[in-house]
């Protein structure tokens, strides 16, 4: 078990023992539904489940990465305690990943700066502990780049499909691969949000906590929100079925993946607003963000360019492709289909 700092236990609050923290503080769930001044970290936990739900990451009360003030830190944990009591109590699925990613995400941020930290060497120590203990991977600085064993390194990188993660585009010598501090961290992103998801469907559902209903209600309502219903019909080629059962399953579609379906889609006619939905279910999603980016795609914001659809050849070599014997002779999704009726 990491022996953590107060600072730590801020930045890294799912590492903290959750039960014990309570304990040790002298407190009970049941004080902080009934105590006046205690509910407003519920309040608190609310919304930071809400602006993770809203795909944005919580803003902490530190200030330079520390805890300054007294208050900072019992706020800090409880409120996110308090948030996985209140998403274990609403049972909302849907919540608990989008929660999970984002409270990676800004886990990373911290873990990120620590590890670049050349003023405090106590800091890079315990990011590159995590790491090691969570994610079993062998980090190492070497003047100003942390390397890590190639076998790591495949294991880890092995959903990114983007051409710099590709291994023949790696500085690699003596079996270790080169990286900066936002790569190494950028590379346990995924892993580190199952793990927190991991640890809250881990976690014991208490009973409910008077004080606590209201709250519980607002987060059923809110992840009916993220749950609409995704209808496949039976034309779309298997790449893009697969893609939107990642996305129903609230599973996170990498990138050059939101690209295939969102491109897909736009030349099948659809809209940016019909497109839209389909994204809700994603981790991350953000409605804003989301619609600026098939406006992009579609070549309807800034520059005129429409995306194309990439080709069959081009999704195999992302993963991306989940051919069956209809797909045969086929360069593009786009014919998917239409070889039958000719
Ligand atoms: S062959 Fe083409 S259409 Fe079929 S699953 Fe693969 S990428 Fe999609």
């Amino acid at each position: 078990m990491l022996s953590l700092g107060q600072d730590e236990i801020a930045k890294y609050p799912f590492l903290a023992d959750a039960g014990q923290y309570l304990r040790d503080k002298g407190f009970s769930l049941e004080q902080f539904g009934s105590d006046p001044d205690l509910k407003q970290l519920i309040i608190k936990a609310y919304e930071r489940i809400e602006v993770a739900a809203n795909g944005q990451i919580y803003k902490s009360d530190l200030s330079e990465d520390q805890v300054l003030k007294q208050s900072a830190l019992p706020r800090e944990v409880f409120s996110f305690l308090l948030a996985i009591v209140l998403l274990k109590l609403s049972n909302a699925h849907t919540l608990i990943k989008r929660f999970a990613l984002a409270e990676a995400r800004r886990a990373e941020k911290y873990l990120e700066r620590d590890l670049g930290n050349i003023s405090d060497e106590s800091k890079k120590q315990l990011a590159v502990k995590v790491i090691n203990d969570l994610f079993s991977i062998q980090v190492e600085k070497i003047e100003d780049n942390f390397v890590i064993p190639i076998s790591d390194y495949i294991k880890h990188s092995i959903n990114f499909h983007e051409r710099e993660w590709k291994l023949i585009n790696r500085h690699v010598e003596n079996g270790l691969v080169f990286l900066s501090s936002h790569e190494t961290v950028r590379l346990i992103r995924k892993e580190l949000g199952s793990y927190i998801n991991l640890k809250i469907n881990n976690s014991k559902t208490p009973s409910m906590i008077p004080g606590f209903e209201e709250y519980v209600e607002k987060l059923v309502s809110l992840s009916k929100k993220f749950s609409s219903v995704i209808v496949t019909t039976g034309e779309y080629p298997p790449c893009i079925k697969h893609a939107i059962e990642v996305l129903e399953k609230g599973e996170n579609l990498p990138h050059s993946g939101r690209f295939m379906l969102a491109t897909y889609l736009l030349s099948k006619g659809q809209t940016v607003e019909q497109i839209v939905p389909l994204f809700k279910n994603a981790p991350d999603y953000n409605e804003r963000v989301t619609t600026y980016q098939l406006n992009h795609l579609a070549g309807t914001s800034g520059s005129s360019t429409k995306y194309s659809c990439p080709s069959c050849e081009k999704l195999r070599t992302q993963s991306l492709c989940f051919a069956t014997s209809e797909c045969e002779n086929i360069i593009s999704p786009l014919q998917f289909g239409k070889r039958r009726i000719s």
